[in-house]
């Protein structure tokens, strides 16, 4: 089978009756920048700045950070970057920036922590910007949104960088672009807001691993619960349907950046919902590719028909190993 992926890798990502899906890479590590330069895949769609920040001992400088970010995006010049905001607390702790707190999922972390630090914030995005300087392709998403309030102040930001930086650019003469600003989609709240979030953003990407833990109330990282954790749980199948068809009818782009998009099953199904932009560790391209190339999308509708009336993440898994079975 392995043989037959490659042998297949190069060719176009279009289901057999023609439906074309994009395929990005999650990033964050150096060596995983090499292989998205070597991959053919549609760019990255979500690059985890906190990676960076977690390896060091201090936080960087916003020189350090031009440095690194400029090795990002130059790496696919002409494929869109997704960079993501902060986001530490939670299960990834900064050495030098300890957080006390009982409940740190239910805390501070993501966009919370930065807008209260908007000094963290501010010299990440000047670095972002100065780094995308004679480039086109940097697009901004911020990790953690809850509600409509957090968008409008963090846009606030980015406005005020982006004009520090224009400055600079004018006097150099190097072209600078307005990035595009997106949210990550995985605090339930947001999923009855997604009108009102649309007309303050240019895209979202939902975050399934959180999501997840949040709509289930299960810590994604705690062994005596993981039995309960399964992004295919009826109601998580549920959500992701919803917001991609709320996303399509207020005319946003929306793609899935947590594991499931990157997984057999959950691709299918996810392209059965209408998603169209699927982000994932570098590693499953290559497979993702291939799954796609070698399914229909009527097929996958009617997978996800079963999917969304099943009663457990079980009779999901048994309905979507029927259909990989029945296709070899
Ligand atoms: C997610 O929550 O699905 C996601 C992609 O972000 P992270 O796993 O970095 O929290
Ligand atoms: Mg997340």
């Amino acid at each position: 089978l392995s043989e037959r992926i490659d042998a297949e890798a190069d060719k176009a990502c279009e289901t057999q009756d023609g439906c074309r899906m994009s395929l990005l890479i999650n990033a964050g590590l150096s060596v995983e920048i090499e292989t998205v330069a070597r991959s053919r895949g549609n760019g990255i769609g979500l690059y985890r700045t906190e990676i960076p920040f977690m390896l060091r001992e201090s936080f960087p400088s916003e020189k350090e950070q031009i440095k690194l970010y400029s090795e990002v995006l130059h790496c696919v010049p002409e494929q869109q970057v997704t960079m993501r905001t902060l986001d530490v607390g939670g299960d990834k702790p900064l050495p030098y920036f300890p957080i006390n707190e009982e409940n740190p999922f239910l805390g501070w972390r993501g966009v919370r922590l930065t807008l209260d630090h908007p000094e963290i914030f501010l010299v990440q995005i000047r670095a972002m910007l100065k780094a995308s300087l004679g480039l086109k392709n940097l697009q901004i998403m911020l990790p953690m949104i809850s509600s409509v309030n957090e968008v409008q102040e963090a846009t606030r930001l980015i406005e005020q960088a982006f004009f520090e930086v224009r400055e600079e650019a004018i006097e150099t003469g190097q072209l600078l672009v307005k990035p595009k600003i997106g949210v990550m989609l995985e605090v339930p709240s947001v999923l009855y807001q997604l009108p009102q979030l649309a007309k303050h953003v240019d895209f979202f990407s939902v975050g399934s691993n959180d999501l997840t833990q949040y709509l289930l109330a299960v810590d994604r990282n705690n062994t005596r619960v993981a039995g309960l954790y399964n992004s295919y749980h009826p109601a998580v199948l549920s959500a992701l349907y919803d917001i991609v068809r709320q996303a399509d009818a207020n005319q946003i782009p929306v793609t899935v950046c947590g594991e499931i998009a990157g997984e057999p099953g959950g691709a299918i199904l996810l392209m059965g919902m209408g998603y169209r932009r699927l982000s994932m560790n570098a590693h499953n391209l290559r497979k993702i590719n291939w799954v796609v190339r070698n399914v229909n999308l009527q097929e996958s509708k009617n997978l996800l028909s079963c999917a969304l009336t099943a009663h457990t993440h079980q009779d999901v898994y048994s309905h979507i190993n029927d259909y990989l079975e029945q296709k070899g």
